[in-house]
């Protein structure tokens, strides 16, 4: 199945539509990413902020990452569902968490990130494109 894309909060109160494919699906194994995602990866869809509309009560969490950059995470302000996050490097683009993407759909991340801080237990599929931590950036797409 392929766009349009629809994501929903667990309560429903965020809701969102996706227009076009993501850039890429992957996962990402930093300790921020372990936080938010209650001790395993989170799982992100980087979408062109101009390919979709997003509704509903989001609050943030801003911190600097180690790059310098400033990070943004948008979560749902009345269940906690992770939905969004935004960096200051980047802002053409928002990672949306794959979880607040309402299936069917065929989405699935090609690469794992931040290998290096996963912990012992993590079992990464072996098809995945490994990085020990962030990866370069994409070409630039057109904005
Ligand atoms: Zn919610
Ligand atoms: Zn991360």
């Amino acid at each position: 199945m392929t766009a349009p894309y629809h994501g929903r909060c667990n309560c429903g109160a965020v809701t969102a539509t996706f227009s076009a494919e993501p850039v890429w699906v992957r996962q990402c194994w930093c300790r921020q990413c372990q936080k938010s995602a209650a001790g395993s990866c989170t799982t992100n869809a980087l979408f062109l902020t101009d390919s979709f509309t997003l509704s509903g009560d989001l609050r943030w969490f801003s911190y600097e990452a180690d790059s310098g950059n400033g990070v943004e995470q948008g979560f749902c302000a009345s269940c906690g569902t992770p939905v969004i996050g935004r960096n200051t490097a980047r802002r053409h683009a928002c990672v949306i968490r794959l979880g607040f993407i309402e299936p069917p759909h065929d989405l699935a991340p090609t690469s794992a990130i931040w290998l290096d801080d996963a912990p012992d237990w993590a079992v990464i599929d072996p098809a995945l494109q490994r990085f020990a931590r962030q990866p370069p950036p994409p070409p630039e797409t057109p904005a």
